[in-house]
């Protein structure tokens, strides 16, 4: 099997836009059950809770994930409120430890992505799973490692896998945190017509006024869905709170895309 073949049903049979959301990082079960509460109690259509247990920050001393016991909380949220779950992976025993809680869709981060021998290490532990795996781009415009990252997770008989834009490392200053570099997401598109694409708006902005014309415009060009960090008190989040949202503005993002695409 080629990676032109691939695709994942269960991504692309669900109406557009699949939203993942949820917070940066797993803080407190409490955290969490509120963010997810909110989250259905608002109406909107999210099919998938993400949060981030093990967090690669950028430099040392902060707050590096709350581990393992936010596998449960993720329990938590699966059961009581019946989304599926996503979570990142990192390292052979992060994935250890999220097949055995049962997550049901692990990414793959934009700081793993850059690296070939830890995306190998993640797609032998990963090796068979029939669990989808989202590869986000790499930090930087690379899109033949981006590429590669895939190819290894095929080499090792995962062929659910879905890709996440999420913006570009760049030294110059400008509105993006992570410059979005359209064209790089659409060649990769174009070259993999049947591999899902979603969004991460939160990671392109870096701050919430652009959230909603990003997911916009990666819709228009035929982009599944968006995946978002949603949080139940952004400003007091422990990572990434500028660009965080409340469930309720979420929900008032999401009635305000336009679903028409490329594709339709
Ligand atoms: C995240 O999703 O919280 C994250 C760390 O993202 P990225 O790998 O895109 O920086
Ligand atoms: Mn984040």
């Amino acid at each position: 099997m080629e990676l032109q073949d691939l695709k994942n049903d269960w991504i692309n049979n669900y109406p557009k836009p699949l939203i993942i959301a949820g917070p940066c990082s797993a803080e407190s079960e409490t955290q969490m059950l509120e963010t997810a509460r909110r989250i259905k109690e608002s109406g909107a259509d999210v099919p998938v809770f993400r949060a981030g247990i093990w967090k690669p920050r950028t430099k040392p001393n902060g707050f590096e994930g709350v581990g393992v016991i936010g596998l449960n909380w993720l329990k938590k949220v699966k059961e009581e409120y019946g989304f599926k779950t996503a979570t990142e992976v990192a390292n052979a025993n992060h994935v250890f430890a999220a097949l055995e809680a049962d997550v049901d869709i692990l990414w793959i981060g934009a700081r793993s992505t850059v690296n070939p021998f830890t995306v190998q290490e993640i797609a032998v532990a990963l090796r068979g799973t029939e669990k989808t795996v989202l590869v986000k781009n790499p930090v930087n415009p690379d899109l033949a490692l981006w590429i590669g990252a895939m190819e290894r997770l095929l080499g090792q008989g995962i062929t659910n896998i879905g890709a996440i834009h999420r913006g570009f490392s760049s030294y110059q200053k400008t509105k993006y945190r992570n410059i979005p570099n359209w064209q790089i997401a659409i060649d990769f598109k174009n070259q993999f017509p049947n591999i899902p694409m979603i969004v991460d708006p939160s990671h392109i902005c870096g701050n919430r006024t652009g959230l909603a014309s990003v997911a916009q415009e990666a819709l228009n060009v035929g982009y599944h869905g968006a995946m978002i960090e949603t949080h139940c008190t952004p400003d007091e989040a422990w990572s990434d709170a500028a660009q965080q949202i409340t469930p309720e503005i979420l929900a008032e993002l999401i009635a305000n895309l336009q679903t028409r695409n490329a594709d339709d």
